[in-house]
């Protein structure tokens, strides 16, 4: 579990606005849930035969011998909320979420096991269109964040009844090469070959190259769904492409399943998954009600960020240096003036005194691009010395403090 360090919460910020104004811009609403809940709900939702239940949750005893569990994920829970909140059966409901989720995975690079996700879950939509307005979305967050080089990977999983036949098939193609299988992939035989499909090991994914594919136990119903949505992010000018072996690591999707990947991350490259989930609510004691999702890896976003995105820096425009008698309260007012008076301007104010000298050196460490010099003689005058400390052949000047404000945005915006 990481901590977030000062030097990249503005790359989180920006993530975080980015998707707030790109959500709304579709119609979405914030929805916030519980960190911990039964554990009951993660085991219905996601599956009993998975990684995530089986091995990876945080599950304790409540002192009244309650099993709780640290979310390991948004979907279950904004499923209980909405169900219990009676938000469900009206018009299509569209929410987002932020938050940390946990999973007790073995750490690597872009893998922890506290993590935080930006999801979306869109109820009572059946059509393939939600689905491919979902990606347009998740395209439009990526343009916001000035990413590029990521890949859409898509799939359909079909319905519960044509994945039934398609289970048998798997299963005896995967037992006639029982000896080959490694050992978590020999558990899942039995109780959930679909499993194998999204195993991580390279061995059993060259194993599964002549498996039978999932594509063709699909009814024309299935088919017509994954065709429309397919032509819908061709409408959108979305590029894809169709990997016939995607399914996804928790048990409740059905019909669409997608990934975006960046081939920048290494090996832990897929940074938004999700899919539709038609059976959910009722899984969850619901009428029936479609849904569709996804999350987004923040952590894995703003490693991307990092490489890929421009600053938008907490860098100070302007440090303010202040030393002599009467300079620091004179100081600190007008640095109050000015942030009021010029939108954006970011100034730090020097901090514990010390001599120009110190401050200087301070000044010139912070990044800054000016430093504003607040003196006795400047105090007497009514002005403040401007220094360029990026540019060598700018002189320094005295600009009034009436006139300061304008210097100001103008340099701010040339
Ligand atoms: P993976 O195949 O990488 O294990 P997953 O199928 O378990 O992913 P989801 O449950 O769909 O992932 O979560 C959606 C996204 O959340 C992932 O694509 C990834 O960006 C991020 N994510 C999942 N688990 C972790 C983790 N342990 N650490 C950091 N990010 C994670
Ligand atoms: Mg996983």
């Amino acid at each position: 579990m990481h901590d977030v360090l000062p030097d990249a919460m503005h790359l989180w910020h920006r993530l975080e606005t980015t998707v707030r104004e790109t959500f709304a811009a579709y119609g979405y609403s914030e929805i916030r849930i519980p960190v911990v809940e039964k554990t009951e709900l993660f085991a219905r939702a996601i599956g009993a035969a998975t990684d995530v239940v089986e091995k990876e949750m945080y599950t304790f005893e409540d002192r009244n011998g309650d099993s709780l569990s640290l979310r390991p994920e948004g979907t279950a829970g904004v499923v209980r909320a909405v169900l219990q909140n009676g938000l469900l059966y009206g018009p299509p409901l569209r929410l987002w979420y932020v938050g940390s989720m946990f999973r007790r995975e073995r750490p690597q690079k872009g893998r922890t096991r506290q993590f935080h996700q930006v999801g979306a879950e869109v109820f009572g939509a059946p059509g393939p269109d939600i689905d491919a307005e979902l990606l347009a979305m998740c395209q439009r967050v990526w343009q916001g964040l000035g990413l590029h080089g990521l890949r859409l990977e898509v799939n359909s999983l079909g319905t519960a009844d044509e994945r039934t036949d398609f289970r048998k098939d798997l299963r005896v193609f995967l037992a006639a090469r029982r000896d080959r299988l490694d050992d978590d992939s020999r558990d899942r035989l039995e109780r959930n070959p679909l499993r194998i499909l999204d195993s991580k090991n390279p061995k059993v994914q060259a194993l599964l190259t002549d498996a039978p594919l999932l594509s063709d136990y699909l009814g024309p119903e299935s088919r017509a769904h994954f065709a429309g949505f397919l032509e819908l992010l061709e409408q959108f000018g979305l590029e894809y492409e169709v990997n016939p072996r995607l399914v996804r690591g928790l048990d409740y999707y059905s019909h669409t399943v997608f990934e975006w990947i960046t081939g920048e991350l290494g090996a832990q490259g897929t940074v938004c998954a999700g899919g539709r989930y038609d059976g959910l609510v009722e899984i969850q004691g619901g009428r029936p009600s479609p849904g569709i999702g996804f999350a987004m890896g923040q952590e894995r976003l703003v490693e991307l960020m990092k490489l890929q995105a421009e600053p938008a820096s907490e860098v100070p425009h302007v440090y303010l240096v202040m030393a002599g008698s009467g300079t620091v309260r004179g100081g600190l007012v007008l640095a109050e003036r000015l942030r009021a008076a010029v939108p954006g301007l970011r100034i730090r104010s020097n901090l514990g005194g010390g001599s120009f000298k110190a401050q200087f050196k301070r000044a010139d460490r912070s990044g800054a691009s000016l430093a504003l010099v607040l003196g006795e003689d400047e105090v007497a005058a009514g002005a403040v010395t401007i220094k360029h400390l990026r540019d060598e052949k700018a002189e320094q000047q005295r600009v009034s403090l009436d006139g300061l404000a304008v210097w100001l945005e103008n340099w701010l915006n040339n």
